[in-house]
């Protein structure tokens, strides 16, 4: 099993028009849209990793008996490739999403993609569909890429599949807010939890994202955007969002997350966000926050901002907190659109390096074409 991947490149014989690309280019969206081609590779016991490549992008053909539509043997990556001025396209710290991969791999019994054959794939399939990553400039719009893999053997029974199909698909994707990133409102869930000591809570798995849209139906139900869960054990300490992790803000500066307990997914967002708020000179803390610290620290104003990090939406202020029977407001930044002054300018911060517009000293920028 070689850790280097070659692809077989198979181009789209009925790639969009210009008219059509140009068409979602203008006005992406988030994850509606796809571009023409996708990476295949198919795993199997016997052979190990084979027949990669780029191929058109078309609907998989699956057995209804395939393992995953089952039993959910399913993990998955997001991480966005983004357009430099000087035309060149580039990962913000894929090597970390590899690693993540793995480990998600080994949490649902799947095999391991190598984390060079991952970033060999990204790059495989950002240099045939390179026309499909919006233009530098064009606000904060990129190519969102989302690896994955699936247990494909037609077989009923619970156990490892012996036949799986790893995949990367690509969407343009326009800022995550219009007019800029505005404050959502979160509903702490006392009745759902997300994670458990020894479940699935640090593995990215789509099991994980099922079992939540019950909580968000509840959060929409009490007119809120986001659920944020408690552990498990206590239902006590402030854990993370669905599908992003959580920071708050302190009036002496500080800036706190929740400390990764095995149950958090460690995001790449979160583990930046922390280096370079220690870059803007806060101090950062990896912690047990408690719901009442949170609800404590608004009421008496030690908390002056709190915000949400993750890939899609980069980093989102938190404006509200709504539980069962209260809410609070945070902080109420009208100045700048309920934007609290630290959150964007470590928002600011996370930008400017992605897109190229700062120096980048730990080399987190990877080229993809
Ligand atoms: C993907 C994800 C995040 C954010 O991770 P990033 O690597 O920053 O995109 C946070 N929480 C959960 C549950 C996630 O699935």
């Amino acid at each position: 099993m070689a850790d280097a991947w070659d692809f077989k490149v198979e181009l789209a014989s009925a790639p969009a028009t210009a008219e059509a690309r140009t068409a979602v280019l203008t006005k992406p969206g988030f994850g509606q849209s796809f571009t023409d081609h996708m990476v295949l590779a198919s795993w199997s016991l016997d052979r190990g990793w084979h027949d990669q490549r780029v191929t058109a992008y078309a609907p998989l053909r699956v057995s209804p008996a395939a393992a995953v539509l089952h039993y959910a043997q399913e993990i998955f990556e997001g991480l966005k490739a983004y357009r430099h001025e000087d035309g060149s396209v580039w990962a913000f710290r894929p090597e970390v999403n590899a690693a993540r991969f793995t480990r998600s791999a080994q949490r649902l019994a799947l095999p391991q993609v190598p984390e060079e054959a991952f970033i060999a794939a990204l790059r495989a399939l950002v240099t045939v569909d390179e026309v499909w990553v919006p233009p530098a400039g064009s606000g904060e719009t990129s190519l969102y890429l989302r690896p994955y893999m699936i247990a494909t053997e037609a077989a009923l029974s619970v156990r490892p599949a012996h036949e799986v199909l790893f995949g990367v698909i690509a969407s343009p994707a326009g800022p995550y807010f219009d007019t800029g990133p505005k404050p959502v409102s979160i509903w702490l869930s006392t009745s759902s939890i997300r994670a458990t000591p020894g479940g699935t809570g640090a593995a990215k798995c789509g099991g994980n994202y099922a079992a939540s849209l019950a909580a968000l139906g509840e959060a929409t139900a009490n007119g809120c955007d986001q659920v944020i869960y408690l552990d498990a054990v206590e239902r006590r300490w402030i854990e993370e969002s669905g599908s992003m992790n959580v920071f708050f803000v302190y009036a002496d500066g500080r800036i706190a997350t929740p400390e990764l307990s095995g149950s958090i997914l460690a995001g790449v967002t979160r583990d930046s966000v922390l280096e370079l708020a220690a870059d803007l000179g806060h101090k950062v803390e990896e912690r047990r926050i408690s719901a009442d610290e949170w609800r404590d620290g608004l009421r008496s104003g030690e908390i002056t901002e709190a915000f949400a990090s993750g890939t899609a939406a980069v980093i989102t202020p938190i404006g509200r907190l709504a539980w069962s029977d209260g809410n609070l407001t945070i902080g109420d930044h009208a100045a700048n659109h309920g934007v609290g002054p630290v959150t964007a300018s470590i928002r600011a911060a996370l930008l400017d390096l992605q897109y190229g517009r700062t120096a980048d000293p730990r080399n987190w920028l990877t080229r993809l074409a």
